[in-house]
């Protein structure tokens, strides 16, 4: 294999034009979508508006006439073929972790008696952090299990109140089939919510089709929305009559601007909003998800595929010699948009490859991530990407940083 081949692949990719949406930076190779996406060029271009004139001249008027007021649902109805769900069914509100713990604590009032509350060991951290804080709330009435990802369907049962699962695992890029998990919840009236978080915007999802009832995720990573971008909520039209807000904010009231003295819920979707939006943060979430503006995506999942067998195929023929142990399913429909890989010394592998102008992660303990955003990534960044790490491993550069103490941020 050699780089004119991924020359000729980047040619013939119906993605190629769509790079142009973005506003990458001159010769880094960005392997973080998954972490923080790139900035599209029509967030910086609007932005500046948005805060001069909306907010500028328009000021409070701006709630009705720019319709900031309906924007965390218009925000949502936009995600909502990104995941397979119909409009009124998501809302953009808050942080993932803060939406987790609204739908968790909702959730688990309706526990009968069951006592399980059912998560992955390895799952990412606030996920299994707000279970922990929720139970500690309820005064022991639930255990938390992590189950090891093979045992997750025997671990739900008639005693389970809730199951929480990430649906691609941030560190491994190992992929649940939702289908299949939540059909085994549906068979045992167990609630489940699914954190796509790494999911939207890279890999196939079908809510509606999976018969997934709640789902929560973030706009930061492959979907563009910018750094702290507010998350979403998903809930599907039939359960949400039934939902019942724990945090009881105006934003969610049925007579919002009625100011009543007493709590009544809002009806629709918008009874998984709080308090007031983040305006500016929603306008960059509506660019970042028109980013898919014409996308088929279809064409998104065979290239976050194609792209990740080059990196992995690239790897077996020239880095796996050096140490690297693929810890990503080989198997594409098991694998997330990320190939990781081992190595005892992932860290300064990763701080000589930033050095070399290649964005991929560490992660604890011994993990190198490379993140596959199919919107903006070229055939030929994997291959050079590749090239950069076999010349690091081949001279000893990383040795260089072996002595490094991780930052505060990886
Ligand atoms: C990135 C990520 C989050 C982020 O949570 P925030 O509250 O937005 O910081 C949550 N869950 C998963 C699985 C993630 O990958």
């Amino acid at each position: 294999m050699d780089r004119a081949v991924c020359e000729r692949l980047d040619r013939d990719c119906p993605l190629a034009p769509f790079r142009e949406r973005f506003a990458l930076p001159e010769g880094l190779l960005y392997f973080d979508g998954n972490s923080l996406g790139a900035l599209p060029k029509s967030t910086a271009a609007d932005i500046g508006r948005v805060v001069r004139e909306e907010w500028g001249r328009g000021l409070v008027e701006s709630w009705l006439d720019a319709d900031w007021f309906f924007l965390a649902r218009q925000t949502g109805d936009a995600i909502a073929p990104l995941i397979g769900a119909s409009a009124g069914e998501v809302v953009c509100a808050d942080s993932t972790s803060v939406n987790l713990f609204k739908l968790a604590a909702s959730l688990l009032r309706h526990s009968e008696g069951r006592r399980t509350v059912v998560t992955e060991r390895g799952n990412f951290p606030t996920d299994v952090y707000i279970l922990e804080g929720l139970i500690d709330l309820s005064d022991g009435k639930f255990d938390l299990v992590l189950a090891e990802p093979e045992t997750i369907v025997g671990a739900i049962d008639g005693d389970t109140a809730l199951v929480l699962l990430s649906h691609v695992n941030f560190r491994t890029g190992a992929m649940h089939d939702m289908a299949a998990i939540t059909a085994h919840c549906t068979a045992h009236g167990v609630p489940a919510i699914w954190d796509l978080s790494h999911s939207a915007g890279a890999v196939p999802l079908a809510l509606n089709r999976w018969g997934v009832e709640y789902a929560v995720g973030c706009t930061y990573k492959f979907l563009n929305g910018g750094p702290g971008a507010p998350a979403y909520v998903y809930m599907a039209q039939d359960v949400i009559a039934a939902y019942e807000p724990v945090v009881t904010g105006w934003f969610s009231h049925a007579n919002q601007f009625g100011f009543e003295d007493r709590y009544r819920s809002t009806a629709g979707i918008e009874k998984c909003l709080v308090g007031t939006p983040p305006i500016l943060s929603l306008r960059a979430v509506m660019h970042g998800i028109a980013c898919f503006d014409g996308v088929d995506l279809d064409d998104v999942v065979q290239k976050s595929r194609t792209l990740s067998e080059l990196l992995i195929d690239l790897a077996d023929e020239r880095l796996a010699h050096a140490g690297f142990v693929l810890a990503s399913p080989r198997e594409p429909a098991r694998r997330g948009s990320q190939v990781s890989f081992r190595h005892p010394e992932a860290y300064a592998v990763s701080k000589a490859l930033r050095a070399a102008g290649v964005v991929a992660d560490f992660r604890s303990p011994d993990i190198l991530r490379f993140g596959i955003a199919p919107l903006y990534m070229r055939y030929v960044d994997v291959w050079d990407a590749v090239d950069a790490l076999a010349r690091i491993m081949a001279s000893g550069g990383w040795m260089a940083h072996s002595t490094d103490a991780p930052e505060a941020v990886t």
